[in-house]
């Protein structure tokens, strides 16, 4: 998991740059780029229709004031009334848009005729601004031009050219260095057939897949680092989800479900509103209690919480389930134990953080915002009658001889079923 790439702003936030006038440069488009869905093949449509979607869910707020348009290979989003973005809608979609899934990066551009004059223009009235911002006495300076439009005389190459020889006579002998691997500023150009576009500054979103591209899955989420983290991972791979939590009240304080609420309202800025399933797991923790192998309770109730969650699933058409587990990382989590945890169901059970260290979960839960909200202490529904020193391997024949201990097993889980809350 590359998590330094995710959301790197190389430069500073700046949504305008000055005229030497005085006036305001403002930006009239912004471009949008993906990276994985243009390697799709027949099904890239698909992929591209669900991200445009996406992006307009994300700007709803704003979007009776600009338009999004899908033209070969890239978004752009332009102000609706034709113009130049003013500065307060300009602020709010750069806010919104890292948070949309399957894209790569945008940039606020200024989008022109496709006419060298007025690109070279163009480029050498924005350049001192952009210089000026970056502050370093002799910056290191490149421009990358791409050219879609084969018709257009310049190449890459020439137009590259052209762009530095202007802004450097503009700017003076000496006023930068070219460096085409490490530069301070970068001057974008973008020749496409209708139009081209200039742009300083370029905003790392998360990449993945729009989320609906693949099929709705169930999240068991507590109210720890990892389970909302995992969340988000199966969101950027395309899957919405609903949410599924166990508390145990109660031996559990309302605080534990509404610890896990917030979480829901933070996930669900990535995706459209996915549903919170409440279950009260403490009549069958009272069962395992009286009737089970102390050692053994830990690994019981979680082969409970996923039949229960799969039981929601299959009802309410979610195509798998999603957990936040990581192989070694308590005792439930060895390879023994999540075998026999995980044979308690048939449906996929998705694991995203089965590899990661809690340092990668906790810089992912930082750049997603749950970190603060998963580090609140509230008493968590594993802990009810938790052994002090829980069983680290338990084959599955134990554990279904520990489960026939409980008399109607089958009956408990159907009246916690049918006791579910749902938070809409
Ligand atoms: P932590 O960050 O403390 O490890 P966690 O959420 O990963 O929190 P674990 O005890 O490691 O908690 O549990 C492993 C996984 O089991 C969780 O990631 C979650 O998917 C699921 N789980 C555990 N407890 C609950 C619960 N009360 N409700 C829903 N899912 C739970
Ligand atoms: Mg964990």
């Amino acid at each position: 998991m590359s998590i330094e790439h995710w959301q790197t702003i190389l430069y500073p936030y700046r949504i305008c740059l000055f005229l030497e006038n005085g006036d305001f440069f403002m930006y009239n488009c912004i471009i949008c780029r993906y990276h994985e869905i243009a390697t799709k093949g027949n099904n890239r449509n698909m992929f591209e229709k669900c991200l445009v979607d996406n992006i307009r869910h994300a700007l709803r707020p704003v979007s009776g004031e600009c338009k999004v348009r899908r033209i070969r290979g890239r978004v752009w989003i332009e102000p609706g009334n034709g113009g130049n973005f003013d500065e307060t809608l300009l602020a709010q979609i750069v806010e919104r848009l890292p948070d949309v899934f399957g894209l790569e990066s945008f940039s606020p551009a200024v989008l022109l005729p496709v006419d060298m004059d007025v690109i070279r223009q163009t480029a050498v009235e924005m350049a001192p601004q952009a210089f000026e911002r970056c502050g370093k006495e002799h910056p290191a300076f490149r421009v990358r031009a791409r050219r879609s439009n084969k018709r257009f005389p310049l190449t890459s190459k020439d137009i590259e050219i052209d762009l530095v020889t202007a802004v450097a006579d503009k700017l003076g002998e000496g006023a930068f260095v070219i460096d085409l691997k490490n530069a301070d500023i970068t001057l974008g150009c973008e020749i496409r057939d209708e139009f081209s576009a200039l742009y300083f500054d370029i905003y790392r979103c998360a990449g993945g897949l729009p989320v609906g591209s693949n099929p709705r899955v169930l999240t068991l989420l507590s109210g720890g680092i990892d389970s909302p983290v995992a969340a988000w991972q199966i969101m950027k791979r395309g899957s919405p989800t609903d949410f599924i939590t166990f508390h145990s009240s109660p031996y559990t304080p309302p605080e534990t479900v509404d610890k896990v609420r917030g979480l829901v309202s933070t996930l669900n800025k990535f995706q459209r509103k996915g549903r919170l399933f409440i279950v009260n797991l403490a009549e069958f923790q009272k069962a395992v209690r009286d009737n089970c192998s102390e050692r053994m309770r830990t690994v019981l109730y979680r082969r409970a919480m996923l039949r229960i969650a799969e039981a929601v699933a299959l009802k309410e058409e979610c195509k798998a389930l999603v957990t936040g587990e990581a192989l070694g990382q308590v005792a439930s989590q060895t390879v023994a134990n999540m075998d026999t945890i995980n044979r308690a169901v048939d449906m996929l059970v998705l694991r995203p953080l089965v590899g990661a260290d809690k340092l990668e979960a906790i810089a992912v839960a930082e750049r997603i915002g749950t970190m603060k909200q998963s580090s609140v202490q509230v008493p968590d529904s594993c802990t009810v009658f938790a052994p002090s020193n829980p069983a680290t391997s338990v084959p599955v024949d134990l554990a279904l001889k520990e489960e026939a201990k409980i008399p109607d097993y089958a009956g408990i889980l159907e009246k916690i079923i049918a006791d579910i809350e749902i938070d809409a």
